[in-house]
């Protein structure tokens, strides 16, 4: 499998390295040059698999000609053997026709697990192969850092480094992060806010001089591999509520349009998806896009569902490629236009294009906490705030109450607390078993100035296994 550019200059390249690779050269994100296509047989053939081997099926075509298939199945064997729950993915019924799927069963409670989870055994296997070792340095508000330290623990041939700002993010995600030890971990709290720490991984990546000729690589959500693992639950969801007979409808809770992603691709390789949800909160950008053909960029407010916050929505760039018959100079012209002028319409065609498939609404917060109280008082379930964004957006944006609407649950509530209390559902909150001892642990953290020189000083002197590189 080849992969290209979404702006049509940069070179193509295989999966061993897209995985490694970030944003393209041309400043694009990469995707499949062709997609794979399965017939219905094919899709109905797989009914009852495990996950893993599920992910086996849907997953090969992607990676054919980087990773021999014994090996593939051993990765994904190993990476979906550390969740929580015997069906990994399972469904919850709310209501008739109306399901939860809960995606926060992997170790850091939320559903980067399944990708990251993916990604770290993947780079760990290329990089063996190529006798090679990378360095990570990400930013995170939260979820994405947890996942990220936890799907590299491992690795013998990544080192990683995780920005977050220093006391500005909840104690259940610190502590996520901060109790992981290894001498390949390290976590660093910036006396700054979250852009400051964006910033820094972003300049870091525009000048690599610090890292001695290490090679450094992106986790966050533009990673192909990060895509390609969350398609695999949509064929998951709906082989369990009888398709591909039956066509199935999805409400994803949606910040950076990765996760929705790997749905509208589920789709194009076969799998009947009647409508795909975009369920935003109050940072809207998407919803504007799809109810009114607006793609601008507005000031970020901070919200209860905080892993949604963003101002831009960096994959949607992916479903831009396809609308505008995969050309890139035409997204290459979009994105210049946004950059200077903070904002862009597509002609119309497209815009009806895109709205075949997908509706959208934006809820805030206090929507957001009458619906985990609506949800609690009607089932008993808790849902996490952005879990209950998407359920809020399911029940609004519903095309037929004939097909299934699975929601996507996003992220376990006890993560979430400020959430579930102004709700006031009055249910206490428990840590799963894997976590219960978590506020007892200790925390290993360096704090840095809001210093680009520090960071990367503190990175070479640290990125080799805790030893200089
Ligand atoms: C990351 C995240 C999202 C948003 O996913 P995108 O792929 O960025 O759209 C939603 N909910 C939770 C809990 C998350 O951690």
């Amino acid at each position: 499998m080849r992969y290209i550019s979404t702006r049509g200059q940069a070179p193509a390249l295989n999966f061993e390295d897209v995985l490694l690779a970030g944003l393209a050269t041309d400043g694009g994100l990469y995707v499949p040059e062709n997609l794979p296509r399965f017939t219905q047989e094919e899709i109905a053939s797989w009914a009852g698999l495990s996950y893993h081997e599920l992910a086996f099926r849907v997953m090969r075509p992607f990676v054919t000609g980087s990773i021999p298939d014994a090996d593939f199945k051993k990765i994904l064997e190993e990476t979906y053997g550390v969740f929580s729950h015997n069906a990994i993915a399972p469904l919850r019924q709310l209501n008739g026709n109306e399901w939860v799927m809960e995606l926060f069963h992997g170790p850091t409670l939320a559903f980067k697990d399944f990708a990251l989870q993916l990604l770290g055994r993947l780079l760990d296997y290329v990089l063996q192969k190529r006798g090679e070792r990378v360095v990570i340095v990400g930013a995170t508000s939260g979820d994405t850092g947890s996942a990220a330290i936890e799907g590299c623990k491992h690795c013998e041939n990544v080192d990683i480094f995780i920005l977050h700002p220093h006391n500005r993010v909840s104690e259940v995600q610190r502590r996520q992060m901060t109790t992981i030890f290894g001498d390949n971990i390290h976590n660093i709290a910036i006396e700054g806010n979250f852009d400051d720490c964006q910033e820094m991984v972003k300049a870091s990546f525009a000048d690599q001089g610090f890292l001695k000729g290490t090679r450094l690589v992106a986790v966050n959500s533009i990673n192909w591999a990060r895509i390609m693992a969350q398609i695999v639950y949509y064929f998951h969801a709906a082989l369990q509520l009888g398709g591909p007979a039956r066509s199935v409808s999805f409400s994803v809770p949606t910040g950076n349009f990765g996760d929705i992603f790997a749905g509208y691709l589920a789709r194009n390789m076969g799998l009947p998806i009647n409508q795909l949800i975009v369920a935003t909160n109050r940072n809207d950008i998407l919803h504007r896009f799809m109810s009114g053909n607006q793609y601008v960029k507005e000031t970020l407010h901070a919200t209860l569902s905080p892993s949604m916050d963003i101002m831009v929505s960096s994959n949607f760039e992916r479903l831009l490629f396809d609308l505008h018959g995969r050309n890139g100079a035409a997204i290459a012209g979009l994105m210049d236009s946004f950059k200077q002028g903070g904002g862009f319409s597509v002609e119309p065609e497209r815009w009806t294009e895109a709205r075949k498939l997908f509706d959208s609404l934006a809820v805030d917060d206090a929507q957001t906490c009458e619906t985990i109280a609506e949800v609690f008082a009607q089932t008993g379930e808790l849902l996490d705030p952005h879990t209950a964004i998407g359920v809020k957006a399911a029940r609004e944006c519903r095309r037929s109450l004939d097909i299934p609407m699975v929601i996507l649950g996003t992220a376990h509530p006890v993560k979430f607390p400020d959430a579930v209390e102004q709700a006031g559902v009055g249910k206490a909150l428990e840590l799963p078993a894997h976590l219960s001892d978590l506020f007892e642990r200790d925390e290993r953290c360096t704090v840095l100035p809001n210093d680009l020189k520090a960071v990367q000083a503190f990175v070479s002197q640290h990125g080799n296994r805790g030893k200089p590189l």
